[in-house]
């Protein structure tokens, strides 16, 4: 089979109320990264008018940050049916990337600066707490290894080597993991709560994380990994994804290692 008569469909969780912090480039790096190989694409939003049918059709699921208020409606919008079609696609492998605000809807619930706590999908297993407007908020960049296994793997196979990730953090919530895998280990920046060290979450084929940045342009082969892995999930049949210039990106990468000081 070969890329042109293949399809991809990106879901992208709640647009106009999970883009506060940039995260679109994440869609948009999916969507362009996959049709300079040939592949059509498909933006579907699974937001408040979207069908359970929407969530089934989708290949990878994309879900950014937003404000307490935005995510506290999207926390009430996503229930009952829709919040299974979710989870049954998680569980079932299709990759994602969920950023900030997205994996503390995931979560088991989070509590809010103000207000009561907001049950979550409960599909990853952590938790989420803002202590509130007084507490320092985690802002800055931010740098971390994979530790996540699968992906380490995979990478290490893409690649050659697994590549530090890059991005940027804005939060106000700390998140504390139960028995979900880590998506890294902490090696400038805040991470998932400024104590522990871990960053993110990894499960299934989900990517969990605080980095916005976005995340995808500035690491492409997070991309790739993502595409890959949901034309196979998709097509049940191995997919070698061709090459691309990324030394844009790579360059734009080394000169903000070198600006914090980390060796790569
Ligand atoms: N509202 C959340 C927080 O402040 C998420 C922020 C974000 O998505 N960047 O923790």
């Amino acid at each position: 089979m070969t890329a042109d008569n293949q399809q991809l469909t990106i879901g992208w969780l709640y647009p106009t109320l999970m883009s506060t912090y940039g995260d679109r480039g994440n869609t948009i790096c999916l969507q362009k990264r996959a049709e300079w190989r040939g592949y059509q694409t498909q933006i579907v939003p699974l937001d408040q008018q979207a069908s359970i049918e929407n969530i089934r059709q989708v290949d990878i699921i994309v879900g950014g940050g937003a404000q307490d208020r935005q995510q506290e409606i999207v926390m009430r919008d996503l229930r009952g049916a829709k919040a299974e079609a979710i989870r049954e696609k998680i569980e079932s492998g299709t990759p994602g990337v969920f950023t900030c605000g997205s994996p503390q809807l995931l979560g088991h619930y989070y509590e809010p600066a103000l207000g009561q706590r907001i049950d979550g999908l409960g599909l990853l297993d952590l938790v989420s707490k803002h202590p509130g407007f007084d507490a320092r908020r985690c802002i800055g960049n931010v740098v971390f290894e994979v530790t996540a296994s699968q992906l380490a793997r995979d990478l290490k196979k893409m690649l050659g080597k697994v590549p530090l990730i890059v991005g940027f953090e804005n939060h106000g919530g700390r998140t504390y993991l139960g028995k979900v895998e880590p998506l890294g280990r902490v090696v400038k920046g805040y991470g998932n709560n400024g104590e522990d060290g871990m960053e993110g979450a990894f499960y299934r084929h989900a990517i969990a994380t605080y980095s916005h940045g976005p995340l995808l342009p500035k690491n492409p082969f997070l991309a790739d990994w993502l595409i890959q892995t949901a034309l196979t999930q998709k097509y049940q049949t191995p997919v070698e994804l061709t090459p691309l210039d990324d030394s844009l990106a790579m360059q734009a990468r080394a000169a903000m290692f070198k600006r914090l000081g980390v060796n790569t």
